[in-house]
């Protein structure tokens, strides 16, 4: 039988942890009764560095019950890291891994249709939310604008899909050719391949503790997400400056005409125009191509995403596998 494990970032999550581990648990054992799943099937909490108790909590856990086990990085690297480390991690001890949010956001009650898809023969299965009537307005429209871009901008992502979703191993063992630095998981899984599944499920609301994405880390990941996968906005630059050179003919006609016609237009005001609107332009061309020679600077520099400081799963050395 397939053993599954369950990976679980977690930044800063002591309020949520106990409720979350409870339920996870209480899953897995009606799942390994049901015989989806193997026994030695295990919850994989990644501690990202977190400042408050959520370490110790899941040391706790990891003692009380072998059900649970524990990585902890060895400083705050961000969700999607976070998440990668589980997974390579997972990807040595299990046949499955499903990567959910502490948060438990994601409908549980779903992961039974996750693995029959596995076992329908899917290596990757997509968790996709049906409705978004729980989450603020604002955070709807942002999500849906930035799903919209991504797709203009060529990015083949699934809709309204985070990060729940199952991979197999093998699916991982792709995955873990793909070294980038800037990671946008939701981009590269889809490069994978293989047969792949959707599993719908509605969303719910935090049941404790706020949300750690914040509007300033949503737009930047949108940014990375649209910057690490297409290259559209530095054609997009060709297409700012003709439009800026046809409008700029324009004006100049303009200025013809009232001059033939006698009128009398203040040069300095043109001048003054057209300086300003060309450096700003310039300046928004320079920066977008800085963020591409930065990204490339980054990922040539190829440093490790993550250190593992110390991996709690009977069996394994405290001292991990590095990434
Ligand atoms: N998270 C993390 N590192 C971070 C920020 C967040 O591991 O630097 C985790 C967090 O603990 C949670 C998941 O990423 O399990 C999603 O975060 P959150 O629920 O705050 O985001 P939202 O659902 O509001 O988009
Ligand atoms: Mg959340």
């Amino acid at each position: 039988m397939d053993r599954l494990y369950l990976v679980v970032p977690c930044y800063n999550e002591e309020e949520v942890l106990p409720e979350t581990v409870r339920r996870l648990t209480d899953k897995l054992k009606r799942m390994t009764e049901k015989g989806l799943v193997s026994k030695d099937s295990r919850i994989l909490l990644v501690d990202d560095g977190s400042r408050d108790r959520t370490w110790e909590l899941i040391c706790g856990f990891h003692q009380d019950s072998p059900t649970v086990s524990g990585l902890k990085l060895s400083r705050n690297r961000g969700h999607q890291n976070a998440l990668v480390a589980g997974l390579m991690t997972a990807r040595e001890l299990c046949d499955i891994t499903i990567s959910l949010d502490a948060d438990l956001q994601d409908d549980i009650e779903v992961l039974d249709q996750f693995v029959e898809e596995y076992h329908k023969g899917a290596q990757i299965v997509y968790g996709v939310r049906s409705a978004r009537d729980t989450d603020t307005a604002f955070k709807r429209s942002t999500a849906m604008g930035f799903y919209g871009l991504m797709k203009k901008m060529g990015v083949d992502i699934v809709g309204n899909h985070a990060d729940y979703r199952l991979m197999s191993r093998r699916a991982l063992d792709c995955f873990s050719d793909y070294r980038e630095v800037n990671l946008f998981l939701r981009g590269i899984v889809p490069l994978i391949g293989f047969k792949t599944a959707v599993v719908t499920y509605e969303r719910s609301e935090r049941f404790a503790g706020e949300s750690k994405y914040p509007l300033k880390k949503m737009l930047s990941f949108a940014w990375d997400g649209i910057t690490s996968f297409s290259t559209k906005p530095l054609s997009l630059i060709t297409g700012v400056g003709i439009a800026v050179g046809f409008l700029s003919g324009l004006g100049l006609l303009a200025g013809l005409i009232c001059l033939l016609c006698g009128v009398l237009v203040p040069g300095w005001i043109w001048v003054l125009i057209s300086v300003w609107l060309g450096l700003g332009i310039q300046l928004v061309a320079l920066g977008l191509v800085g963020a591409y020679v930065g990204k490339t600077y980054a990922e040539v520099k190829a440093r490790p995403r993550y250190h593992i400081e110390m991996l709690l799963d009977e069996g394994k050395s405290p001292n991990g596998p590095k990434a």
